[in-house]
């Protein structure tokens, strides 16, 4: 399978989980991978981890709240290898709060995070995509098409992230470029520890996820980046502006 020899990836969230997988994984293909996240220390593990493979990377340390930051991260990614053949938005954060207690600060760095900085790198992007016959994949999660308590702005962001997937879509199509997003269920990754959730409390939500998702398991982030994967590759020509679920059958749930 070499259709992805030689394509370059940018992938936000490289540092940590699905974002980090999701990179090794286009790398055993052979694309050279632009890998981002704030932490260079970690980036730069992935980094090691890819060269031992023979791989090529190229780590850019970067917050993708700042405009500026994304920039500089479309225009190093160019400079490295010469264009942008796929683009995964995988950077994103979860925070507690419902409608009543969700303070405002945190509802926008929400957005700005998970919705604001998919937007801006497809659009920063999206040139060096149309110049190639690109696409793009946006990873949401299943709170983007489902309702849960307590993740109020989460779910928000994701909701409107799916929904910016589905419009550039259209947009683009006619330039023979693809936009998908992907909408994890329960991933083991760094998310709802960064998110705040103790040890304990996240050893017992994994365990609940047993019962929460049809399957009776949650999910690897390396499923997550297979998905993504075949997404961003030729077979998935055909495939455009959709949302997928990958999620042990959770989206199909309903409280009874
Ligand atoms: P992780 O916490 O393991 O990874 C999150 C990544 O986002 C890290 O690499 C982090 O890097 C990066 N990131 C966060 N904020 C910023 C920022 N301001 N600038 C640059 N990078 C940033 O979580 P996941 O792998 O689980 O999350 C990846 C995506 O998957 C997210 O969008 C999440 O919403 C989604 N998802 C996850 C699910 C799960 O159960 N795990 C379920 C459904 C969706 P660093 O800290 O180094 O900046």
């Amino acid at each position: 399978m070499d259709e992805m020899q030689g394509k370059v990836a940018l992938i936000t969230g490289a540092s940590s989980g699905i974002g980090r997988a999701t990179a090794l994984r286009f790398a055993a293909e052979g694309a050279k991978v632009a890998i981002v996240a704030r932490r260079e220390d970690k980036l730069k593990e992935v980094a090691n981890e890819i060269e031992a493979q023979g791989g090529e990377v190229k780590v850019i340390a970067a917050d993708v709240t700042e405009e500026a930051e994304i920039e500089r991260v479309v225009q190093e990614t160019v400079a490295a290898f010469g264009g942008i053949d796929v683009l995964v938005n995988a950077a994103g954060i979860i925070t507690n709060g419902t409608i009543e207690n969700t303070r405002l600060d945190d509802w926008d760095y929400m957005f700005k995070v998970n919705t604001r900085s998919p937007f801006y790198l497809m659009n920063r992007a999206m040139p060096y995509l149309i110049a190639r016959k690109g696409n793009a994949v946006n990873v949401s999660s299943v709170n983007g098409i489902r309702a849960f308590t307590n993740v109020l702005a989460y779910c928000a962001s994701k909701a409107a992230l799916d929904q910016l997937t589905h419009c550039a879509a259209l947009e683009v199509a006619s330039q023979g470029v693809r936009v998908n997003a992907v909408n994890p269920g329960v991933v083991v990754t760094s998310l709802h520890r960064t998110g705040g959730m103790e040890d304990d409390a996240y050893v017992e939500f994994l365990e609940r996820s047993k019962t929460t998702h049809p399957l009776g398991r949650v999910g690897e982030a390396s499923e997550v980046a297979e998905l993504i994967f075949f997404l961003a590759s030729p077979k998935a020509g055909w495939i455009t502006g959709g949302s997928y679920s990958i999620d042990g059958g959770r989206h199909q749930t309903c409280a009874r």
